[in-house]
C-alpha cells in the first residue's frame, strides 16, 4: 500500500493536483475575490481571471511556504496516522530520511493542527464527562487545582458496553463556567451527561444529567468507566510514544492527535486516514514556524 502511494504521488505535480482536488472540489475558488475562473500557470500557480491574483494551491494551508517537497509531506501524511501508537519526531525523521530533527518536529506539529476537523459535529446519546491532569505528579500535593498541572476535560460517548467518539480539551480551571462551556461545545443538547458529584456540573441545562456520586472510594473508578479508560490510554500514549516529554504549551495539539487517532481506531483503511488528514490539511490555517 505504501508502494501504491509512492507510485501515485511520486511527483510534485501529482501531489499538487490531489491537493487542488481536495481544496477546490467544485473547481478553483480565488481566496482574494472568490472568482471561479483561473488560468493554470507554471510551478503550480493559478492566475485568477477576475483579480489577476496568483494563487498557489498550498497558500493558506498547512503546506504554505514549506521548504519540503510535497512528496515528502505526502509520505508523512501516510505514515503518521497509520502507526497505531503514533510517531515521535525522531521516528518521523528516520522514516522520511530528513536531515534535521527540528524539521521533523515542525512537520508533526503542523500535521497535528490538521487533525481537528473544522466544524466537527458534537457527541450525542449518553456521554461521560470527567477531568484529569497532565504534569509531573508531585508528592504531597493533593487537590485538583495546581499551577504545575494542566487540567484536561474528557468526554466519552457510550456505545453499548464500549466507547464511541471522544473529545478532549485543556481547561484553565474546574469552574462551572469552564466545564459547562466545554459540555455545550462538544455535546449535543438533549443528550445524557454523566458526571461525578463535582458542584461545577450542577445546573446543567439542555441536558439530562446523570450525576454519579462516589459512595465508596475504591469503586470510584467504575462510576465513569469510559472516561477513565480514555484517560489511562491517553497517559500511556503520552508516556510511551512521547516519553512524557510534552510541554503544556504544546499539549493541546497532542490532545488533538490523540482524539484523531482514537476516533478512527477502528478504521480499517489506512487510505481513508490519509485522505482525511490531507483533506483537513488544506482546510486549516497555515502555522508559521515561530508559532509552533
Ligand atoms: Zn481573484
Amino acid at each position: 500500500m505504501l508502494r501504491q502511494l509512492e507510485e501515485r504521488f511520486a511527483t510534485y505535480e501529482a501531489c499538487r493536483d490531489y491537493l487542488a482536488s481536495l481544496r477546490w472540489p467544485a473547481g478553483f475558488v480565488c481566496p482574494g475575490c472568490a472568482g471561479s475562473e483561473a488560468w493554470r500557470m507554471k510551478r503550480g500557480l493559478w492566475l485568477c481571471k477576475a483579480c489577476r491574483r496568483q494563487v498557489s494551491v498550498t497558500a493558506g494551508t498547512i503546506f504554505q511556504r514549506t521548504h519540503l517537497p510535497l512528496t515528502v509531506w505526502f509520505r508523512a501524511m501516510w505514515h503518521v496516522p497509520s502507526q497505531k501508537n503514533g510517531v515521535s519526531a525522531l521516528g518521523l525523521q528516520r522514516v522520511l530520511g530528513l536531515g534535521s530533527y527540528k524539521t521533523a518536529w515542525a512537520m508533526l506539529q503542523k500535521l497535528r493542527r490538521a487533525m481537528v476537523r473544522p466544524g466537527r459535529e458534537r457527541l450525542s446519546g449518553t456521554v461521560e464527562v470527567d477531568d484529569t491532569y497532565w504534569g509531573s505528579p508531585e508528592a504531597g500535593l493533593i487537590g485538583r487545582r495546581t499551577e504545575r498541572k494542566a487540567l484536561i476535560v474528557v468526554a466519552a460517548e457510550q456505545n453499548g458496553g464500549g466507547i464511541g467518539r471522544i473529545r478532549l480539551r485543556r481547561v484553565p480551571d474546574l469552574t462551572k463556567r469552564s466545564l459547562q462551556t466545554f459540555i455545550a461545545q462538544v455535546i449535543e443538547p438533549g443528550s445524557t451527561v454523566c458526571t461525578d458529584g463535582l458542584q461545577a456540573y450542577k445546573g446543567l441545562v439542555h441536558y439530562k444529567h446523570d450525576r454519579r456520586v462516589q459512595r465508596d472510594q475504591k469503586d470510584g473508578e467504575h462510576l465513569l468507566p469510559r472516561v477513565h479508560r480514555v484517560v489511562s490510554l491517553l497517559k500511556r500514549w503520552l508516556m510511551g510514544t512521547h516519553q512524557g516529554a510534552v510541554g503544556h504549551d504544546h499539549l493541546d495539539y497532542y490532545l488533538d492527535e490523540f482524539t484523531f487517532r482514537f476516533n478512527r481506531r477502528t478504521s480499517a483503511s489506512r487510505g481513508k486516514l490519509f485522505w482525511r488528514l490531507a483533506q483537513q490539511a488544506v482546510q486549516v490555517e497555515p502555522a508559521p514556524f515561530h508559532t509552533l
